[in-house]
């Protein structure tokens, strides 16, 4: 990655557009009627959501689907009459899923179904058979525990706390003790922020990545990991940049806690897996969809609509995020075939490598720094399908009158509330260090939490309505935002260390 510019560490004292306060912007409203009615009745989005995720299907970065709906959404744009293009970033090496069969042995023959977390490791065309250990991986635990690690599939946590669907609803014992082991975490995540240094999450990542470097030298066979959710649904991860020497295959909430109950009973059962993952040998490039309507009186002044193109390979990414990109495309068409003009630029971005760390995002905003001031607001789609609901201020509180003036032409679509709060996970964060404002619009969760990150992710739980109604919020806002009097001010600015790939601490690798 490339250094930050100088310009972006200046303190946010010499803002263009700081001579008019936000106290004295008003919001013109002036073409909202016209943006709505495009968006209710001529929509697009539909179509486009079922060809991304039917037809070019699940779009993990760095593989050629990936480019198949950069260059498709490419071709989108420019129907729609936007200048586009692609704007390639370093991504790191590729990964490719083969397939990957697990079987219980003991103390039952049983299949498994069973998925790669992303960037691990298969199992070299062998199928490996040995016993499940459950063990603690932790930083205090870690090395006592090593030895009981060799020729075995390791279990590293406890079951997650998933509520029975189907049962009774927790009684207030239960959501204590949930919160209970909710509030260890909280505690965790709370001293990480808390450690301005920020070693203290590169020590945790550290010794997360090295972990499975030691257990593989330990002789553990691979890892099998909580799917995390209820009725079989998988949630799974991974990065170029923690690429993992041990397969790690994430199965069934309710198969997972079945191991764990067999092993509370004194029994050890016993798998055998066989998976094939493909490693790319050498780093490559990833791109950002780019297109524009040019502004008609300060064109090199930006709004930006984001939102991320790529998505996990269980399902075909529909909720996640096919609908929040077909979305912002949507959006485009909305602005350019109603006929209006906005004074300022407006930018449509479909980042990639979203999952793998805000990869495409981060690099986007870094080859922006210089340009960051003159960056009006970047807007980002990723919570599912849902419709807006409004808009979280993200460490702006001094935007909620702004935020409530915006919504106002959508509010008899639903999207109402301005709340001071800050979302993590998306592509918005890569702006904010850079003094942007930067906003990840709520959006009511359809079942999103269920859906992400997993092999249901499908177009059958888009829902039509509510991504009109996103697509008209979203036209609407960033044109007003594209007319506003003035630049809205910057944000606090920060230094942004460069995403490197994690490398196996000294001696681990060699083994
Ligand atoms: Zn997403």
């Amino acid at each position: 990655m490339r250094r930050l510019p100088l310009l972006a560490l200046l303190p946010a004292l010499v803002l263009a557009g700081a001579a008019v306060p936000l106290s004295a912007q008003t919001v013109d409203t002036a073409g909202a009627g016209a943006l709505i009615d495009q968006a209710m009745h001529h929509s697009e989005v539909m179509p486009n959501l079922e060809h991304l995720s039917d037809i070019i299907g699940p779009r993990l970065s760095g593989s050629a689907a990936m480019r198949r709906a950069n260059d498709w959404t490419a071709e989108r744009f420019k129907s729609y009459g936007l200048q586009t293009h692609l704007e390639a970033y370093p991504f790191g090496v590729t990964w490719s899923r083969g397939p990957a069969t697990l079987m219980l042995q003991m103390p039952f023959t049983r299949e498994m179904v069973a998925h790669s977390w992303a960037w691990t490791a298969g199992t070299g065309g062998k199928t490996v058979t040995g016993a499940v250990v459950r063990i603690n991986g932790g930083q205090d635990s870690l090395a006592a525990n090593l030895p009981k690690v060799k020729g075995a599939w390791v279990m590293l946590n406890e079951p997650a706390r998933i509520w029975n669907p189907d049962g009774p609803a927790m009684t207030a014992a239960d959501s204590a003790a949930v919160q209970a082991a909710r509030q260890q975490q909280v505690a965790l995540f709370q001293k990480i922020r808390d450690d301005t240094t920020g070693q203290l999450l590169k020590e945790l990542q550290q010794f997360n990545y090295d972990r499975a470097f030691r257990l593989k030298a330990a002789g553990a066979l691979g890892l099998l990991t909580d799917g995390g959710k209820e009725e079989g649904l998988m949630t799974m991860s991974g990065s170029p940049n923690g690429v993992s020497p041990l397969p790690n295959l994430v199965i069934a909430h309710e198969d997972y806690a079945m191991l764990a109950r067999i092993l509370a009973q004194g029994v050890t059962p016993r798998v055998s897996g066989r998976v094939e993952n493909t490693l790319g040998t050498r780093p490559v490039e990833q791109y950002n969809t780019v297109a524009e309507i040019r502004g008609s009186e300060e064109p090199g002044e930006v709004v930006i609509l984001g939102g991320h193109l790529d998505s996990w390979d269980l399902g075909t990414g529909t909720t996640d995020n096919g609908a929040g990109a077909m979305a912002v495309l949507e959006a485009a068409r909305i602005v350019a075939q109603s006929g209006l003009k906005p004074k300022r630029t407006i930018r449509f971005v479909l980042f990639s490598g979203e999952e793998e760390g805000l990869l495409g995002s981060k690099a986007y905003a870094a080859q922006r720094a210089a340009e960051a001031d003159s960056i009006q607001a970047v807007m980002v789609l990723d919570n599912g399908t849902g419709m807006i609901t409004g808009q979280a201020l993200q460490g702006r509180p001094e935007f909620a009158k702004l935020w409530t003036d915006l919504l106002a032409p959508v509010s008899s679509l639903g999207a109402t509330k301005v709340r001071d709060a800050n979302k993590g996970g998306t592509d918005h964060l890569s702006f904010l260090p850079y003094g942007v404002p930067g906003f990840n619009y709520d959006q009511e969760s359809r079942g999103y939490n269920h859906t992400h990150h997993s092999q249901v992710d499908t177009y059958d739980h888009a829902v039509a309505a509510d991504l009109q109604q996103a697509s008209a919020v979203m036209a609407v806002t960033a044109f007003e935002l594209a007319n506003l009097d003035a630049l809205l001010p910057r944000g606090p600015k920060k230094a942004v260390p460069p995403t490197v790939p994690l490398r196996p601490s000294s001696g681990l690798a060699a083994r």
